[in-house]
Parts: structure tokens; sequence; C-alpha cells
């Protein structure tokens, strides 16, 4: 199992927006979460082909969220 992943990878992943198995595509992003004003930059999240939202954040990049004060 790949361990790391790099902005352009590409994957296969089950969207929750689209209902069913999209490409996704590693991008880095700006993101904030709902109940939080905190934004972080430069995240690495796994983004759908299709309808362009955030899928899944991979859990390297979860130091990263708790370094900006997201408990996890
Ligand atoms: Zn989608």
């Amino acid at each position: 199992m790949k361990s790391l992943w790099n902005a352009g990878d590409v994957v296969a992943c089950n969207c929750p927006n689209c209902r069913k198995v999209v490409q996704s595509r590693f991008e880095l992003r700006n993101i904030r979460m709902p109940r939080s004003r905190l934004s972080v930059p430069n995240v690495l999240v796994d983004v759908c082909n299709l309808c362009d939202s955030i899928i899944s954040i991979p859990s390297q990049s979860i130091p990263q969220l708790r370094e900006a004060g997201w408990a996890k």
C-alpha cells in the first residue's frame, strides 16, 4: 500500500456526493471546516474529478490540520 500521496496522483474513490465510484485526484487546497473559522492553506486532499468536492483528507495531512488547531 502506498503510504504517501502527491499532488496530481489519481485514484478511484467512492464519492459521497456523486454516489458512485469516481476518479479523484490529489490536490493542494486551502480548506476550511464548516464548524470552524480556521482555514488551512496547502493541504493535500482527495478531490472528486466530477463534482470537484473534497472526498477525503489523507492521513498524511492530519498533522498539518492538528497544528492549525483542529483537534481530531
Ligand atoms: Zn463527486
